[in-house]
């Protein structure tokens, strides 16, 4: 009985197997071709492929092609390949080569458990694609493929990415940190207080909302516990914001704005402000950490002396992500794609806070 049972499952990963392998494979077609970490060049190189070589086709992505690599996977630009079999009545097997790569591909089945709650899926390996699916803690799924940051999971019926860092207590340190603790994000302005008016008429009361809105849901996912001093579009006096911030004993504050100056729209850049010098490390991490995703001009860290952060008896900060009077940078702060480079940095300034403290 067991040892049916044994044939018929060696049996049915066998032909799995087959399948996947010969499922298509591509042909480089030119030399010094380079792999990225995910399906665009803005992505990082990784490596390169040359003519000649032939790679297991894992997914392909508007004109991106993942390949499984020896210990890896990458991706291609489709412009210099040949993609073959992707007919699989015209399997052919036998030869050496895909013998090696159906080794190298089996690794044993690895699976995951998802440490988080409302853990983000999302369509490819990096927080550039759109999220597709929200999973919890406790959720078990398999892993088709991984890269050095990202694996690609499935349970049957949600497929997708997820962070390494989710879902590996090992190489969780990143997020471990930001594990229940409390954190007060202020989103400046709100109600009849528009705050800052953009070159183009956007007002800062939004864009601050939205940025605090995406950065409560990136903390909660690592384990944070987000209280929102504005919860809607309403006029919240300064005082209230604070109050609550030093009643919810929070183990960190921070203020969201954005800046204006519309007699010298040429001005830009992020800057932080801390008002006790015993918050300057954590400005200084969260400084650090958003032009290094953003790229944005460095304003640096300031003395300022602001309701929010000296009435908040919490490490608190206040920043100031951009300068909406600047029209370009007006239009850049109000995608969604520059929001989260802004709020991954905030993240990881939180992150690295945290994790000096202990
Ligand atoms: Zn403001």
């Amino acid at each position: 009985m067991r040892i049916t049972t044994t044939i018929v499952l060696f049996l049915t990963l066998f032909l799995l197997f087959q399948t996947i392998v010969n499922a298509s494979e591509a042909l480089v077609n030119t030399d010094n071709l380079n792999v990225r970490s995910g399906p665009g060049t803005d992505h990082k190189k990784i490596g390169q492929v040359h003519t000649d070589q032939k790679y297991p086709v894992l997914q392909r992505q508007n004109g991106w092609v993942e390949i499984q690599l020896e210990n890896s996977t990458g991706w291609i630009t489709d412009d210099y390949i040949t993609i073959s079999g992707e007919d699989t009545s015209s399997v052919t097997s036998s030869n050496s080569d895909d013998a090696s790569k159906t080794k190298s591909d089996s690794k044993e089945n690895k699976s995951i458990t998802i440490q988080y709650e409302n853990t983000h899926i999302r369509k490819g390996p990096s927080t550039d694609y759109e999220i597709t699916d929200f999973v919890n803690k406790g959720e078990k799924f398999d892993v088709i493929s991984e890269t050095n940051e990202w694996y690609e999971i499935s349970n049957g019926e949600i497929k997708g990415f997820i962070f390494k860092p989710f879902v590996d207590k090992k190489s969780s340190s990143f997020a471990t940190g930001l594990k229940s603790k409390t954190i007060v994000i202020d989103a400046g302005h709100g109600g009849r207080d528009v705050g800052a008016i953009g070159a183009s008429g956007s007002y800062e009361k939004n864009v601050a909302y939205k940025t605090a809105m995406e950065l409560k849901q990136e903390l909660s996912i690592l384990g944070a516990e987000v209280v929102l001093t504005r919860k809607n579009d309403e006029f919240i006096a300064l005082g209230s914001r604070t109050s609550l911030a030093n009643i919810v004993d929070a183990d960190a504050f921070i203020s969201i704005h954005y800046n204006s100056v519309p007699t010298l729209p040429n001005v830009t850049g992020i800057g932080t402000y801390y008002y006790y010098d015993q918050n300057k490390n954590l400005a200084k991490f969260i400084q650090q950490e958003v032009i290094k995703e953003t790229n944005a001009k460095d304003r640096g860290i300031t003395f300022g002396d602001f309701h929010v952060i000296r009435q908040t008896f919490k490490p608190g900060v206040l920043v100031e992500l951009g300068f909406m009077s600047n029209l370009e940078k007006e239009q850049l702060l109000l995608t969604d794609a520059y929001q989260k480079k802004l709020v991954k940095g905030i993240v990881n300034g939180f992150a690295k806070y945290f994790g000096n403290r202990n």
